[in-house]
């Protein structure tokens, strides 16, 4: 192996993850991005730290690369140890302010950032990949790859599985749909189900505007974070629970309530809500959507296109792509993608270094969620449930491991004993 650059391709939480593990490990690394933003999803979210995710954060700051990055999700916290139905210590970083925040730890680590770089094909040597090619055409020479473009849309899979495109955060009419390297690579991509006569799954909270809610749900949501709103009983929603990506809030309380987190918008904790029934709720006579702005219709589809990959996430069949995020997995998160993302970046660039590929311990919250979404990936049942660090059946499996702590000193020690300490911050 002669090459020295690692490409990534998408720069949502995984992608960002994965170019700052990359960069840190010493690689040359550029980062593509079709957007005019870095963070995909990541945009809209905010909620951090919640239930699993927060050991996960914590077990990723001691091992640095881009474990570095839950650090800039704390600093621009609105709220911290916010407690919600089903969930405790939760904190909601500031949409509005996390992204460029991001940006400049990327490119304080050296990272090549290119957004409005659409991929769109590439070229291989036998089973290995040798280039990129953008919309314009242009051919983007690299020795090893990561797949983080995502699973939202494009509209087709909107049009196709949901209720239309509904003018989500990832813009796909102005900035053209996701396209999948994997998918592009020959490689036949799996889809997650909620159902039979459900392929993929529809994102799970839309955003309001802020100015548009009473006074009352304002000061409430800016003094605790957190506001309930008991919906009246012609109005509850509990078949959209099933369809939902984020089987962390699929409990009877998102469906009797209204549940809004204060995220910097208001982030309304259902898929979608028909806005002439929302107005009719005190506080919300004059409610309108921020995010999807369709989010009285609607809301994206994702996990139409998951990467079939093995432990260390490396895609299957191809051995210089690696893949992350939501692509590496039925994997609901921030959290997620970006631990998901450290690991992918890291060992792209040891690939790169004739290096021995890295398989995290299963000894770790992360190691858990990494081994757990791998083996899901290999049958139906496994492909019908979401993995999160936040809730349903691998947060179980997190308490029954004993893994689940927020104690810092059971992390430190467990950290240590797996000999993951600063292992991500440090050039191979
Ligand atoms: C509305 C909504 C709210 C959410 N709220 C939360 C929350 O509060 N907390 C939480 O933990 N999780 C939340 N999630 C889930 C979480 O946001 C995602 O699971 C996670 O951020 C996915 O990250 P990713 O990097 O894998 O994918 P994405 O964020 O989708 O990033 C993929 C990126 O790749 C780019 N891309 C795609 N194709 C190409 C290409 N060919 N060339 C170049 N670029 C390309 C896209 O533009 C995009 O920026 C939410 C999701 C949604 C949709």
């Amino acid at each position: 192996m002669t090459g020295r650059t690692v490409i990534i391709v998408g720069g949502g939480w995984a992608g960002c993850a994965a170019a700052l593990s990359a960069a840190m490990a010493g690689a040359e690394t550029r980062l593509f991005e079709k957007t005019d933003m870095l963070l995909g999803a990541g945009l809209v979210g905010g909620i951090m730290r919640n239930n699993g995710r927060y050991t996960a954060a914590e077990e990723a700051l001691r091992m640095g690369g881009g474990g570095e990055l839950f650090q800039a999700t704390d600093e621009v916290a609105r709220h911290v140890d916010v407690k919600f139905p089903g969930h405790s210590h939760a904190s909601l970083y500031d949409v509005a302010k996390v992204e460029p925040l991001v940006r400049e730890h990327l490119t304080d680590a050296g990272v090549d950032i290119q957004t409005m770089r659409r991929i769109v094909g590439l070229t291989m040597n036998e089973d290995s990949l040798s280039a990129l090619v953008d919309e314009d055409g242009d051919v983007i020479l690299g020795d090893v790859f990561v797949d983080a473009t995502g699973t939202s849309g494009p509209m087709g899979a909107c049009v196709r599985h949901g209720n239309g495109c509904v003018m989500c955060i990832q813009r796909c009419p102005a900035f053209g749909g996701r396209v999948s390297i994997t998918g592009r690579s020959g490689v036949r991509e799996l889809m997650a189900t909620k159902g039979p006569d459900l392929p993929g799954a529809m994102s799970g909270s839309g955003k309001l505007n802020r100015e548009s809610l009473s006074p009352g749900l304002i000061r409430t949501l800016d003094e605790s974070g957190v506001a309930i709103v008991p919906l009246p009983e012609e109005l509850t929603q509990l078949e959209k629970l099933a369809s939902k990506p984020c089987q962390q809030y699929a409990l009877p309380e998102y469906a009797d309530n209204i549940v809004l987190l204060d995220t910097g918008h208001v982030k309304l904790m259902t898929s979608y809500f028909p806005l002439d029934q929302l107005r009719t709720i005190e506080g919300f006579e004059n409610a309108r959507f921020e995010d999807p702005y369709a989010g009285g219709k609607g809301n994206s589809i994702r996990f139409t296109a998951i990467a079939p990959r093995n432990h260390v996430l490396q895609v299957n069949g191809r051995p210089n792509l690696f893949c992350a995020g939501e692509k590496a997995g039925v994997y609901v998160g921030h959290t997620e993608a970006i631990v998901t993302g450290m690991l992918a970046g890291h060992n792209a660039a040891r690939y790169l270094r004739n290096r021995e590929l890295l398989e995290m311990s299963t000894d770790t919250a992360i190691g858990e969620l990494l081994a757990r979404g791998c083996e899901a990936l290999l049958t139906p049942e496994g492909l019908a449930e979401s993995q999160t660090l936040a809730g349903s059946v691998l947060f179980e499996r997190l308490r029954k491991k004993n893994l689940y702590t927020t104690d810092s000193s059971v992390i430190d020690e467990r950290i240590e004993r797996t000999g993951l300490w600063r292992k991500f911050s440090r050039p191979l």
